[in-house]
Parts: C-alpha cells; sequence; structure tokens
C-alpha cells in the first residue's frame, strides 16, 4: 500500500486497543505507539520521586526531568517505552501505576507534554496510535479514527489474566474496580476526555477473536485508501 496514513485508535481501558494497534502497524510495516504508556512512565517517574500531584510547580519540575523514548524489543518485536533511557515497559503496568495514572494523566501539564510528543511522531504518517484522545486531539485529522469498546467483564476478565500473570495476590474484583475508575475519570475530566470523534468507527470486539478484529480493521485501512486514491 502506497499512501501511509495515521490511524488513531481511542476508547476504554482494557478493551484491545493496543493489541489491535500493533497487529495493524506489523501488518503495514507501520510504526505503533501506545500513547497510554507515556502517561504510565509519567507516572512511574512521580511515584519514585513523590511528586506532590496537587502541586503544579512541582509537576512542571518534574516534567522538566522527564525524557521518554521507545525501543523495540528484539525478541518480540514490541515497542517498549523508557524513562529517562530506562526501559520500563515491565513496571508500567503494575497496580501502584495504574491506580494513581488517570489522576496524573488528567493534569493539563502532563497532556501538554505528552501531546506535543505525540504529534510530533505522527509528522511522516505511518503510525498507529492507541489511547484515549488521539482522534480527537492529537490527531484530529487522522484518515482512520476507531472508537474501540468491549463489555464490561469481558474487559475485566482480559485485564485479570493479564495483571494476575506478574501478580498472582490480586483479585478479579480489584481490577474490574480499577478499570470503572479509569473509565470514569477518564471520561469525565475536564482536559481532552474520552469521547468519540464524531467521524470515529465503532468497534465492539466482545465476541471478535485478534484475527477478526484485525482483519475488519483493515478493511478501513483499505477503504479509506481507495477512497483517497479516487479523491
Ligand atoms: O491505555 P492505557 O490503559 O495503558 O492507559 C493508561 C491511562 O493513561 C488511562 O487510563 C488514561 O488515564 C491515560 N491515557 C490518557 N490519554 C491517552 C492514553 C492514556 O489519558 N491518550
Amino acid at each position: 500500500m502506497e499512501e501511509k496514513i495515521i490511524i488513531a485508535i481511542d476508547g476504554h481501558s482494557s478493551c484491545g486497543k493496543s493489541t489491535l494497534a500493533k497487529d495493524l502497524a506489523k501488518e503495514l510495516e507501520y510504526r505503533h505507539i501506545d500513547s497510554g504508556a507515556m502517561y504510565r512512565a509519567i507516572t512511574l517517574y512521580m511515584l519514585r520521586n513523590n511528586v506532590n500531584i496537587t502541586h503544579e510547580e512541582e509537576v512542571k519540575a518534574a516534567l522538566d526531568s522527564i525524557c521518554l523514548s521507545f525501543t523495540t524489543n528484539e525478541k518480540t518485536h514490541r515497542s517498549e517505552i523508557c524513562l529517562n533511557g530506562e526501559n520500563v515497559a515491565h513496571l508500567i503496568h503494575d497496580m501502584i501505576v495504574a491506580d494513581k495514572v488517570s489522576d496524573v494523566a488528567a493534569l493539563k501539564d502532563v497532556r501538554h507534554f505528552a501531546v506535543k510528543q505525540q504529534q510530533d511522531m505522527g509528522v511522516d504518517k505511518g503510525i498507529v496510535m492507541d489511547g484515549r484522545d488521539i482522534g480527537t486531539v492529537v490527531f484530529p485529522d487522522a484518515e482512520l479514527k476507531l472508537f474501540m469498546t468491549a463489555d464490561m467483564d469481558v474487559r475485566a476478565k482480559r485485564r485479570f489474566q493479564e495483571v494476575y500473570e506478574k501478580n498472582p495476590n490480586i483479585t478479579y474484583e480489584e481490577v474490574m474496580a480499577n478499570i470503572q475508575m479509569r473509565d470514569y475519570i477518564d471520561s469525565n475530566r475536564e482536559e481532552s476526555p474520552l469521547t468519540q470523534a464524531a467521524d470515529a468507527v465503532v468497534l465492539n470486539n466482545s465476541h471478535m477473536t485478534r484475527e477478526e478484529q484485525l482483519k475488519t480493521a483493515m478493511g478501513w485501512v483499505h477503504e479509506r485508501v481507495a477512497k483517497m486514491a479516487v479523491s
């Protein structure tokens, strides 16, 4: 496929946005950026350094000391986040981070810091980015916008399986409560809340396999690119 586009994927917590984004990026030979990993790495920094996130100047000073980058894992070929040069991909899905990330991501300065870097990553197109505000704020002109969702119990079961492998002390109820809390904060914050872009295509993957969701999304990609070619 000649023409490179931007694919923006937004949606609720734990509905498989990163999985689809990764699969699409592989299929199209695009770059995949998990914007949630950026907010999680920033949160990890705040926690490690006891930053008082209700104090604007402290937050600003912390952001001045944060450098985020992505590296490709040679074994899995996955893109992984680095915080000041340290690969922190294995730490950012801990519940300690998950419990705080939505509060950190709701801060105006944090959003400006992350969004600027995300927009810079899209200048050459050929990118699939997933998050909460990608189609609405980061790339409002993205050629293809997907809004993903799935039934609450499906999402909780999927996330529970993932988290349980690393932390067998976790309960299903804790995981469910965390997802509900993040959805609530993400959808109700003042700065770029999670909303469906008017021109987004909805993908409910509650009853879809990974292969089925990729096939469906690839169908939309081909449609968009074909339309662009004739216009
Ligand atoms: O996608 P993931 O669940 O890893 O994101 C973690 C958190 O980061 C979300 O719950 C949300 O608070 C925040 N986030 C955001 N905007 C994005 C991506 C993630 O506010 N574009």
